[in-house]
This record gives structure tokens, C-alpha cells and sequence, in this order.
């Protein structure tokens, strides 16, 4: 029998009971359209509260779905990093839930790894026809701050829905950071990448995941690992208010040895004060910041903790 090349797909899920059984039908008839490719469906339950974890069991009939179910809910980063730990395939594909990245598009992403020998084949979007137009908006100006301020290139729009070699999926599993920012982790590996426009579609059942307060959360995060640009702009305005505090010195000597000197100028003084320890207090935030994710990787916890995971699945944890 020839020996066929395997894809595993990661699907991590949180709270996606509606959007399973959709995506699993579609997986299934994608998979069946690509007969000459063997599948591994590895879902992981990140946590879900609702029936996501019975859900995946019921497709366990099907001897390619295997999953993992965690602890609790440690995000959608650590769901991506164990499902790339624990995927088998030589190709490894990740894939959100709610089918907003069409997965008949796998077709032609093997396709251009195997004609064109990428190591990678990624997807970006231009519209994100989910999203309000402020979360629009805020995107936009994210992927602009988050290019300009980090040396790892950013592309701007870009999808998790990523088909990758082997040997891109265990440089990334090679960086083992707590502080995991996907779409940067996998620019910074590198490797030769095709990227993708597509249409992103509406979220096929159930409702984002990500808050407004946790997308800013998570972009804190990724300007802290992938930028120490914020550090530098604290760094050049110190300097800037050095400079000014020391010709505002010369100003106040050569005006008291000309003119004498009334003392006044105390709201003014008051005023300074006050506004450079507000700038103080802002950078040390800003150091705090920084400090407290090295604290975060000296600690050495684990990025996920197992509960439960499929018979067929070996391996790691547990
Ligand atoms: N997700 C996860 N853990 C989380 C949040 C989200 O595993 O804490 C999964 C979710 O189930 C989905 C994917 O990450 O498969 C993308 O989430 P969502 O569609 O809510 O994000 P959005 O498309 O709004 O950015
Ligand atoms: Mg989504």
C-alpha cells in the first residue's frame, strides 16, 4: 500500500458545542475529497463549560478524532501549543471552531506545499466581515503598532489557519516561552511561507470568545514578548526631560545672576512635579510590565495541564 502523507489538524475549542458538529461534517467531507492524504482530527478542550467535551467524544467512531481535554480554561495559545505537541502528521494544519476559515481551502494549501515546496502556507485576511467596525478599527491599528514596533515581521490580517512542515511545526514547539504569541512565534521561526488572502466567513454558530478586555489583554501580551520598543520610548523621553530640565537650569541661573531672583513660579513648579512622576510612575508601570513576565517564565509553569485525553492518543502528559 503507498504510503500516504498524514495531516493532523488542531481544533481548539472553548465553549463550541453548536460549531463542532459542523465543522466536523465539513472535516469529514474535505477529507474525503483529499483521499489521497491520511487525517488526525486533534481537538483540544480548553476548558469548555459546555457540552464541547461529550460533543468530541461522540465523533470518537471515527478512529482519525483523538483529543485532549484541559484542566481548565488556559487559552486559546495553549490549546494551539498542545495540539501541535501532540500532532502526529508530517503536515500539521490549525483551525478555529466556528469555520471562519474555510476548510475546503486545505485542498489547495497541500497542494501548494507539495508543487511549490513551501514549508508553510498561511492565510490573511483583508475583511473581517465578523467583526464590529470598532473591533475593525482596533485591528487595524494593532497590526500597524505591532509592525512598527516589533523587529519580527507581522503580517498584517493574518489567520492561525496555517498548513506547516514537520520542521516548522518543532521550531516552533521548540520555543518554550509561557508567554506565547502564535502569529509572532511563527514569523520569528521563519521558514519559507506562502501567504494567503481569503474571505473570512461569519462565525458559523455561537459567539467570539475574545472580549474586548481580553483582546487587550492578549495584545499587551504580544507587544511584551514580541517588542521591547516600549522600553526604549521610556528610556528616550527620560533623556528628552533631562535635556529640558538642564536648559530650563541655564534659563533660571543666567535669569537670576541678570535680573536677581523674586521666587515665584510655584503653581508652575506644582504642575511639573506633578506630571513628571506621573511619567515616572507610567514607565516603571511599563518596567513592572516587562518584569512581571520574566517572573512568569522563572516560575516555569506549565502552559496546560491534562485532565483527560482519547485511548489513541500516546504521549506526553499524563
Ligand atoms: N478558543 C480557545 N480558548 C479560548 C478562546 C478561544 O480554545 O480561551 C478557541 C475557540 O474555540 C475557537 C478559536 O479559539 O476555535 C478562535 O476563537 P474565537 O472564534 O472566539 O475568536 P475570534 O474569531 O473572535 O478572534
Ligand atoms: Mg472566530
Amino acid at each position: 500500500m503507498k504510503n500516504l502523507d498524514k495531516i493532523s489538524i488542531v481544533i481548539p475549542c472553548y465553549n463550541e458545542e453548536d460549531a463542532l458538529p459542523v465543522l466536523y461534517k465539513e472535516l469529514d467531507k474535505v477529507s474525503k475529497d483529499m483521499n489521497y492524504v491520511d487525517f488526525e482530527f486533534l481537538f483540544v478542550n480548553d476548558g469548555s463549560t459546555d457540552k464541547t467535551l461529550s460533543i468530541i467524544k461522540d465523533f470518537s467512531s471515527d478512529k482519525r478524532v483523538k483529543f485532549l481535554s484541559f484542566s481548565r480554561n488556559f487559552g486559546k495559545e495553549a490549546a494551539m501549543y498542545a495540539g501541535l505537541e501532540h500532532a502526529t502528521g508530517e503536515l500539521v494544519a490549525i483551525i478555529d471552531a466556528d469555520m471562519q476559515d474555510p476548510p475546503e481551502m486545505l485542498k489547495k494549501m497541500y497542494q501548494i506545499i507539495k508543487d511549490e515546496d513551501y514549508d508553510c502556507v498561511a492565510l490573511y485576511t483583508k475583511n473581517h466581515k465578523d467583526y464590529s467596525l470598532m473591533r475593525r478599527f482596533f485591528t487595524k491599528c494593532w497590526y500597524t503598532l505591532i509592525g512598527k514596533i516589533s523587529s519580527t515581521k507581522q503580517v498584517a490580517g493574518a489567520r492561525d489557519f496555517r498548513l506547516m512542515k514537520r520542521k516548522m511545526v518543532n521550531a516552533i514547539l521548540n520555543m518554550k516561552e509561557y508567554n506565547r504569541y502564535f502569529k509572532g512565534i511563527s514569523n520569528f521561526v521563519g521558514f519559507n511561507t506562502k501567504w494567503l488572502n481569503v474571505e473570512t466567513d461569519k462565525r458559523v454558530k455561537g459567539k467570539s470568545k475574545f472580549s474586548y478586555f481580553k483582546l487587550f489583554k492578549y495584545a499587551m501580551e504580544a507587544i511584551l514578548a514580541f517588542s521591547t520598543t516600549p522600553l526604549v520610548i521610556a528610556a528616550l523621553i527620560g533623556l528628552i526631560f533631562c535635556l529640558i530640565a538642564f536648559i530650563v537650569i541655564v534659563i533660571i541661573i543666567c535669569k537670576t545672576l541678570i535680573y536677581g531672583d523674586p521666587v515665584n513660579g510655584w503653581p508652575s513648579l506644582a504642575c511639573i512635579i506633578v506630571f513628571t512622576s506621573g511619567v515616572q510612575l507610567f514607565f516603571f508601570g511599563i518596567m513592572g510590565m516587562y518584569l512581571s513576565k520574566i517572573y512568569l517564565e522563572v516560575k516555569n509553569r506549565p502552559i496546560y495541564i491534562i485532565t483527560e485525553k482519547s485511548d489513541n492518543l500516546k504521549g506526553k502528559n499524563l
